[in-house]
């Protein structure tokens, strides 16, 4: 019999799922409901289309729909799913277009309803000038309001990776930038003696930024525009807000359903992507993950989880093998010409969990120093003090950062030691890396360090 299959959400990991079903030849009639008007947007791209890196926005739609539509599956845009009803396996739509709702049946249910953004709870939070980036329709947005209004005086609120690409991207149309940032850093989620090189670039970019304070009014104008930014000390003007708080997953579909919701905030699932509701899987950042290096229950929303949950879910519905073995938290930014990655567990992540730790930090070239273009990158390796396993890395640089910080999240997902990572047989020419790696002076340098185990 043949099995109908409803995916919610139109995005990497529910288009993942779809495509995989699709390509499996299983008897399946799968049926997406997205409802914004388009699907497989790559958000992680938003920020450079508000930069003009790339001009036109539709190069980020990854797949038009016919291609999926050519593929057999009925993909539903403008379409929201509003209810959930697990026992007699239906959901009730939305046709955004007609504004008429009706019942779809399934057998089987993926929930890839994704993340929201956080906008802050005070006055202000909604005004007309203050935008949020996380899906396709708001960088188009906050691109036509800068080309319409021609702001002069641009707040970034949180300095968070998307904060500091939207900072840039701001910076890119000429508007004078405050960056606002309630932690005593920039990059909160990395060690804050990694991230001095950051907040200079940032400064030396011409970035205002304001740390230490969250903020408590967006103030508003006789147009309900937000003109000032308030926090408990400082108060400073402003034509245009964007935030970078971070994001919360979209579990209220799940909540209607019955169907878990673990620690995190996120959709709990099996490494198959399973819920606890028969019939119901979930993948992509509305769900948590399992912690390699922990162990520990996490909410890390990246894409390539995304997209691997997507699969793996895909698989499962039709009764395939494949499972998702969890994230090490591996994430990259580039704050304009800085390179910053982060993967496994930072110092302060690792101490909060009451490990021993040892920790190195050292500066060396990137590639050989006699070479055209040599510069400094900073590498921070983890440890725990007294079994020498690798917990994570933290690297900041101009070139190479992406690379180095994809050796260690594979060393952390095999278990490695430091003494291991010492003993990788990593590449060397003059033009793309030293005869002694950032990451081999780091891990020489650590391994002493974590065989005396400090208290
Ligand atoms: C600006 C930005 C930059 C990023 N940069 C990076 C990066 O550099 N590297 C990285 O690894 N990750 C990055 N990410 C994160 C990455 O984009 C996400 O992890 C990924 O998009 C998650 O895919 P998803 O399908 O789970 O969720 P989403 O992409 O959030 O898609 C969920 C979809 O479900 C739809 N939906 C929700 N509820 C319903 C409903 N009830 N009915 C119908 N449809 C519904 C939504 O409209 C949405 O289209 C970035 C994210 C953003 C926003």
């Amino acid at each position: 019999m043949t099995d109908a299959i409803a995916i919610v959400g139109g995005d990497a990991a529910g288009m993942s799922a779809a495509s995989f079903i699709a390509r499996s030849g299983e008897d399946a009639k799968v049926t997406v409901f997205e409802r914004s008007g388009v699907n497989s947007y790559a958000a992680c791209g938003l920020p450079y289309h508000v930069s003009r890196d790339i001009h036109d926005p539709s190069t980020l739609l990854v797949r038009e729909p016919s291609y999926f539509t050519s593929k057999g599956i009925d993909l539903r845009l403008c379409h929201e799913v509003v209810d959930l009803d697990t026992t007699a396996h239906a959901v009730t739509v939305l046709d955004r277009v007609s504004s008429t709702s009706y019942t779809h049946h399934y057998d089987k249910l993926l929930l890839a309803t994704g993340a929201s953004a956080i906008v802050p709870p005070v006055a202000g939070g909604h005004a007309a000038n203050v935008f949020s980036i996380r899906h396709y329709d708001d960088s188009i947005a906050l691109v036509q309001y800068i080309e319409q209004h021609k702001p002069g005086r641009g707040t970034v609120i949180g300095a968070s990776y998307l904060g500091l690409e939207m900072a840039e991207a701001l910076r890119a149309h000429g508007l004078e930038i405050t960056l606002a940032e309630g932690a005593d850093h920039v990059l909160p989620a990395m060690d804050s003696d990694m991230t001095g090189l950051v907040h200079s670039e940032l400064v030396d970019q011409g970035t205002d930024i304001r740390l230490g304070e969250p903020v408590v009014e967006l103030e508003q104008g006789e147009d309900g525009s937000v003109c000032a930014v308030r926090t408990a000390s400082a108060r400073w003007e402003c034509d245009l807000v964007v935030l970078g708080l971070g994001a919360r997953p979209n579990i209220e579909l799940a909540s209607k359903g019955g169907v878990d919701i673990d620690v995190t905030g996120a959709i709990g699932t099996t490494d198959t992507m399973m819920t606890n509701v028969d019939g119901v899987w979930a993948a992509g950042d509305c769900v948590s993950s399992s912690h390699r290096v922990t162990g520990a229950t996490v909410w890390i929303p990246l894409g390539p989880a995304a997209n691997k949950q997507g699969r793996v879910a895909g698989s499962s519905m039709i009764g395939g093998s494949a499972r998702f073995g969890g994230v090490v938290g591996t994430s990259l930014v580039k704050v304009f010409d800085l390179h910053v990655g982060r993967t496994g567990l930072t110092e302060t992540e690792a101490r909060r969990l009451g490990m021993r730790v040892a920790s190195t930090r050292i500066t060396a070239d990137d590639i050989a120093h006699y070479y055209p273009g040599s510069t400094k990158t900073t590498v921070k390796i983890v440890a725990d003090a007294t079994t020498s396993r690798l917990l994570g890395a933290q690297i900041v640089g101009r070139a190479g950062v992406p690379g180095r910080t994809n050796v260690v999240a594979t060393a952390l997902q095999a278990g490695m030691s430091v003494g291991d990572l010492a003993d990788v047989d990593l590449g060397y020419a003059p033009p793309f890396a030293p005869v002694w790696d950032p990451l081999l002076v780091a891990a020489n340098r650590l391994g002493p360090m974590t065989r005396k185990a400090q208290p």
